[in-house]
C-alpha cells in the first residue's frame, strides 16, 4: 500500500475497525455456514478497495465481489488467493484471464458461453455464476427455458463450471414486500428447475441479509452498504438486527479567515452578501473533490458547532460563515463527528437529493483516504 505525503489538509478518514465490526456483527447474525461476500466494487463504495477488502477478509469475509473485470484484476493483484466474483457483464476478451487467475464470472447468455468456449485456452476451469433476473430488469435469465438452455450449454463445456446461481432484489429495502415476494418465488421456482443445486446460491444484498427471512441467506450473502456502516434505506434502519458503525469521515482545515463588512459578497456570482460584519473562513475543498455545488448551504462542524457553507462552491475551495475569527489550521469536519455533534453521509445525501450510496462514491480520488484502526 502506498504511503504518500499529503500536503493539503483535506482528507477522508476511513475507520477499518468499523468495517470489521460490521462484518463481525453480520457474521453473528447469519447461520454459521453462510459465507460473507464483501462487495468492494467502485473502489469499495469510495472507501478504498484494497484496504477495505483486507479488513473484511480479516473479519471473516471469504469472497470479494466487484462490478467489472478491471476491478477484479486490481483485486487479484493484491489478493492472490481469495475468491473474486465479477457481478456485472464480462467481455469475451476477459475469459482467458479469468480462468487463468481463478476469477468467477457472472453469466446470463448462452451465446456468450458459446463464444467463451472458443477462446478459452487455459488449462484451469472457468467458474461461472448464473445470474437470474427475477425482477430487477438489469442482467440475467428471466425464464426456466432460458436458465436450462444456459445451464446445459455450460455443462457441455468440459472446463466450465456452474459454480453458483444468484439474483438481485429491486425492493428489498422497502416496507412493502409485494414485489420482493414475487422475485423470491420466481427465483425459487428457477432454482428448483435445475437438475442439481449449484455449490453457491446467493440472493441477499445487505437489506435482505439484515431484515428478511433467514432462508434467503442460502450459501452466501452479498454485504455492501452496511459493511460501510450505512443503512440501505431509512426503513431498514428501523429494523436493524445490530447497530452499524459508519467508517467514512471527511475533514479539512481553515486555510484563510477574514472579516467581511456589511455589503461585501462571497464567491462566483456574488450570491452571498453579508448583512452585517461577519467572519468568513475558506476551506480547501470543492466540487472537484466531490463536494458538489448542491451542498451550498450544508453545515460543517468547527469546534463541535455547525456553521453553513455560504455562496457557490468553487472547484477547489468553498467558504463558511464563522461565529468568530478562528485561526488558520482550525479543524473542520464535513462528514463525521466533532464534539457532541455529527454530520452523517445520510445528511449529505438528503441535501443532494440522492441516496447515501452515492455520497462516498463521488468523493474523488483527489481526496486521499487515510486509514485508522
Ligand atoms: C452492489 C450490489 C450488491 C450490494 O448491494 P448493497 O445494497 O450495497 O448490499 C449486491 N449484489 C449486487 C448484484 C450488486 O450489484
Amino acid at each position: 500500500m502506498e504511503h504518500i505525503q499529503h500536503y493539503r489538509p483535506t482528507k477522508a478518514i476511513i475507520d477499518l475497525q468499523a468495517i470489521q465490526t460490521n462484518v463481525q456483527n453480520l457474521s453473528k447474525h447469519l447461520h454459521p455456514t453462510v459465507e460473507i461476500i464483501a462487495v468492494v466494487k467502485a473502489n469499495a463504495y469510495g472507501h478504498g478497495d484494497v484496504e477495505i477488502a483486507q479488513a473484511a477478509i480479516q473479519a471473516g469475509a471469504t469472497i470479494l465481489a466487484v462490478a467489472t473485470p478491471d476491478e477484479a484484476v486490481h483485486m487479484r493483484n493484491h489478493f492472490p488467493q481469495v475468491n473474486i466474483l465479477v457481478l456485472g457483464a464480462s467481455p469475451i476478451s476477459f475469459v482467458s484471464y479469468a480462468s487463468e487467475h481463478n476469477i468467477t464470472l457472472a453469466v446470463f447468455s448462452t451465446d456468450w458461453v458459446k463464444q467463451a468456449k472458443e477462446v478459452q485456452a487455459a488449462s484451469k476451469p472457468l467458474k461461472l455464476h448464473i445470474k437470474v433476473d427475477s425482477g430487477m430488469g438489469r442482467i440475467g435469465v428471466t425464464s426456466k427455458r432460458q436458465l436450462l438452455e444456459l445451464y446445459t450449454t455450460i455443462k457441455k463445456v468440459s472446463n466450465f463450471e456452474v459454480d453458483g446461481l444468484f439474483t438481485h432484489f429491486a425492493t428489498a429495502d422497502e416496507e412493502d414486500t409485494t414485489y420482493f415476494k414475487k422475485q423470491v418465488s420466481l427465483f425459487r421456482e428457477l432454482l428448483q428447475s435445475l437438475p442439481e443445486k449449484p455449490r453457491l446460491v446467493h440472493v441477499a444484498n445487505t437489506a435482505t441479509a439484515l431484515i428478511k427471512d433467514t432462508s434467503l441467506q442460502y450459501d452466501a450473502v452479498r454485504f455492501g452498504i452496511s459493511m460501510y456502516g450505512l443503512e440501505p434505506s431509512s426503513f431498514v434502519g428501523t429494523e436493524l438486527p445490530f447497530p452499524l458503525a459508519p467508517a467514512f469521515s471527511l475533514e479539512t482545515e481553515l486555510v484563510f479567515v477574514k472579516e467581511l463588512k456589511a455589503g461585501q459578497s462571497v464567491g462566483y456570482g456574488a450570491t452571498y452578501t453579508a448583512q452585517e460584519e461577519c467572519f468568513v473562513g475558506t476551506l480547501p475543498i470543492g466540487y472537484a473533490d466531490g463536494m458538489i455545488r448542491k451542498l451550498s448551504g450544508q453545515t460543517v462542524l468547527v469546534r463541535g458547532e455547525r456553521v453553513p457553507i455560504i455562496g457557490r462552491i468553487c472547484m477547489d475551495q468553498c467558504m463558511i460563515l464563522l461565529p468568530r475569527a478562528y485561526n488558520i489550521g482550525e479543524k473542520v469536519k464535513l462528514i463525521g463527528s466533532q464534539g457532541n455533534d455529527a454530520i452523517s453521509i445520510d445528511e449529505w445525501a438528503t441535501k443532494c437529493d440522492t441516496i447515501n450510496y452515492e455520497v462516498p462514491c463521488i468523493i474523488t480520488s483527489r481526496v486521499p483516504r487515510i486509514y485508522t484502526k
